[in-house]
C-alpha cells in the first residue's frame, strides 16, 4: 500500500510546488522507493488543452494522450518516468465523472453533493496508483484559501483521517517575502496560510519556505512555534541557479530522512549521490551557443517550458550553455534577430498569428544554412515555405491559416474534418514513425522506428510529398506509411522538422536526439564563423 504526501501551496501561486514535489519524489526514488506523482488542478476546464498559454503556460502531453499541466513535465524529467492520464486531474474532469454517473442513475435516490460525492471521486483519484507504488505524491494546484481548491483540501483531510497521519502527510510550500526597506524576511503570510490550512482540518508536517535570502534559525523557530511544525521540518528553499539543484538542497537539509521518518518508509538502499554531481558540470560549461526560439509567446517562458528544458539537456550533453534568444514572429524583425544566433527552433503553435514570421524564419535558415529544428507547426511551416518559395506555389498554406488556399499543403484528415468537440480530439499522445534508410533522422535516432508524442489536428497533405521532394524537402519519417512525420533537407547542415513533440521525451541524462543534433550543429556553425 502506498503512503501519501499532499503538497499544498500558500501565500501566492507560482512558488514551484511542482519542483518541490518532484524534488522530494526524486530523493525518495534515490532511496530505492517507487514513487508516483499526481497533479490536481482546481479549475473547471476538463483539461488545459483548450486554454491559452497565457492562462496556463505549456500544455504537457502524456504518452497516452492526456493534455496536462506543465508540472507533469517536471515529474517526468526529475523522476525519469512516463506520466499517464491518471496522473492529471482537474475539478472539471472530476465533476464530469460525477455528473455522468448521476445521469446514468448510479446515485439513484441520493442528492449528489460536494461531500461526499465529489470528495469521494477526488480520493479515488488520489489513490489511483496506491497498489503499485511505495509513495504517491499529490500536488494540489492553486493556493490555500482559494474557493476552487476547497473540495481537494477536504478530500485530503478525509484521506488523512481515514488512513492516519502515519500514512498521509501534508507538505506546505510557502513564501517568506523579503521586505527590502526593512531588510527583513517576513513569516506572517506563511503563518496565515498555515492557519487557513488548519481551519480546513489539515496540519502540515513540513514547510518548504521559498525565500530570496537564507532563512536564519531564529525565523525557522518562529515558524515552528506559530505553525506547530518541528523546526527541523522547516526547510529553506532558496532560489537556485538550476532547478536540478533543488533536490540536493533538500538532501542537505535531510528532507528525505524527515519524510521517511514521518511516514515510516523503508528505504531500499542508501542514496546514490552521483545523481547530484551529474549536474555540477552543467553549472560551468566551457562553451556557449545561441539558439533562437521563434514563436508567438516570446515574453512568456512557461509557454515553452519543455522546449527550454530539452535545449538545456542537449547543452549539458555538449558541455555548452544554451543561450535562448526569443523571437516574436509576429512583432520582431526576424532576420535581424536570426543574424545573431547559431541555430533556430520553431516550437508548436496554433492559429494564424505569427505564421508569416515563422515562414520567413525558415526561409532565412534554409538559405543561410542556419541549423533549424521544427516542431509540429514548425514542420508545417517548413512545408509551406518550400511550397511557396521552391515549388512556385505562391499561395500555398495550411487550411488552418487560410481555409481557401488553392494549395492546401497542410490540411485536416477526413476524420478531423468531422470533429465538433474541440476538447481532447486532436491527434494526441504516442504514435510510431518509420524512418527512411540513409536519412538524417535515422542517423540521429540510431534506429528505424521511433515513438513520439503528438498534439495536432493538421497533417502534411500527402498529395504534395513528391513536389516537395523534387525541391529537396524530403519526407523521411512515416506513420504506418500514410502520414508524414518528419521532413529534412540534404543540402543543409541541419534542417529537420517533426510533426510530433520531441521536447516531452527529453531527460537531463538522456537529451533528445533532435535537440542534441541541433545543439551540435549550432556549435559547429558558431565555430565556423
Ligand atoms: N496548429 C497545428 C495543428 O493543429 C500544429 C499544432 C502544434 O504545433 N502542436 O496541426
Amino acid at each position: 500500500m502506498s503512503k501519501f504526501i499532499i503538497i499544498t501551496g500558500g501565500v501566492v501561486s507560482s512558488l514551484g510546488k511542482g519542483i518541490s514535489g518532484a524534488s522530494i519524489g526524486k530523493l525518495l526514488q534515490l532511496h530505492g522507493l517507487k514513487v508516483n506523482m499526481i497533479k490536481c488542478d482546481p479549475y473547471i476546464n476538463v483539461d488545459p488543452g483548450t486554454m491559452s498559454p497565457y492562462q496556463h503556460g505549456e500544455v504537457f502531453v502524456t504518452v497516452d494522450g492526456a493534455e496536462a499541466d506543465l508540472d507533469l513535465g517536471h515529474y517526468e524529467r526529475f523522476l525519469d518516468v512516463e506520466m499517464t492520464k491518471g496522473n492529471t486531474n482537474t475539478a472539471g474532469s472530476i465533476y464530469q465523472t460525477v455528473i455522468e454517473k448521476e445521469r446514468r442513475g448510479e446515485y439513484l435516490g441520493a442528492t449528489v453533493q460536494v461531500i461526499p460525492h465529489i470528495t469521494n471521486e477526488i480520493k479515488k483519484r488520489f489513490c489511483a496508483f496506491e497498489k503499485d507504488f511505495d509513495v504517491s505524491i499529490i500536488e494540489i494546484g492553486g493556493t490555500v484559501g482559494d474557493i476552487e481548491s476547497l473540495p481537494f483540501l477536504e478530500a485530503a483531510r478525509q484521506l488523512i483521517q481515514e488512513k492516519g497521519p502515519q500514512n498521509v502527510i501534508n507538505v506546505h510550500v510557502t513564501l517568506i517575502p523579503y521586505i527590502a526597506v526593512a531588510q527583513e524576511l517576513k513569516t506572517k503570510p506563511s503563518q496565515h496560510s498555515v492557519n487557513k490550512l488548519r481551519e480546513l482540518g489539515i496540519q502540515p508536517s513540513m514547510l518548504i519556505c521559498r525565500t530570496e535570502k537564507p532563512l536564519a534559525a531564529k525565523l525557522k523557530d518562529k515558524l515552528s512555534l506559530f505553525c506547530s511544525v518541528p523546526a527541523q521540518n522547516v526547510i529553506e528553499c532558496a532560489d537556485a541557479k538550476s532547478i536540478y539543484e533543488v533536490p540536493r538542497n533538500f538532501y542537505k537539509q535531510h528532507v528525505d530522512e524527515r519524510v521517511i521518518e514521518l511516514l515510516g518508509l523503508k528505504p531500499k538502499h542508501k542514496v546514490d549521490e552521483k545523481w547530484f554531481s551529474f549536474f555540477d558540470k552543467a553549472l560551468s560549461p566551457s562553451k556557449t551557443v545561441k539558439i533562437a526560439i521563434a514563436g508567438k509567446y516570446s515574453e512568456l517562458q512557461d509557454a515553452y517550458k519543455s522546449v527550454n528544458e530539452a535545449l538545456r539537456h542537449a547543452g549539458m550533453n555538449n558541455d555548452a550553455k544554451v543561450q535562448i534568444v526569443y523571437i516574436n514572429t509576429e512583432k520582431d524583425d526576424v532576420v535581424a534577430k536570426l543574424k545573431e544566433v547559431d541555430g533556430v527552433l520553431i516550437p508548436g503553435g496554433f492559429g494564424v498569428r505569427g505564421i508569416e514570421g515563422k515562414i520567413e524564419t525558415i526561409r532565412y535558415a534554409r538559405e543561410n544554412k542556419l541549423p533549424f529544428l521544427g516542431i509540429c507547426v514548425g514542420m508545417q511551416c517548413a512545408v509551406i515555405e518550400a511550397a511557396r518559395h521552391l515549388c512556385g506555389l505562391a499561395k500555398a498554406n495550411s487550411t488552418e491559416f487560410d481555409p481557401k488556399t488553392p494549395d492546401p499543403v497542410v490540411d485536416l484528415t477526413p476524420q478531423q474534418k468531422n470533429v465538433v468537440y474541440k476538447g481532447g480530439t486532436m491527434r494526441l499522445g504516442n504514435y510510431t514513425a518509420d524512418l527512411e534508410k540513409g536519412s538524417l533522422a535515422r542517423k540521429l535516432y540510431g534506429k528505424d522506428q521511433i515513438v513520439e508524442r503528438h498534439r495536432h489536428r493538421y497533417e502534411l497533405n500527402p498529395d504534395y510529398v513528391k513536389q516537395l521532394r523534387d525541391v529537396g524537402l524530403k519526407v523521411t519519417g512515416w506513420h504506418e506509411g500514410v502520414l508524414p512525420e518528419i521532413v529534412e533537407r540534404e543540402d543543409h547542415p541541419y534542417f529537420i522538422a517533426g510533426q510530433f513533440h520531441p521536447e516531452f521525451g527529453s531527460r537531463p541524462q538522456r537529451p533528445h536526439p533532435l535537440f542534441d543534433g541541433l545543439v551540435k550543429a549550432s556549435l559547429k556553425k558558431k565555430e565556423g564563423k
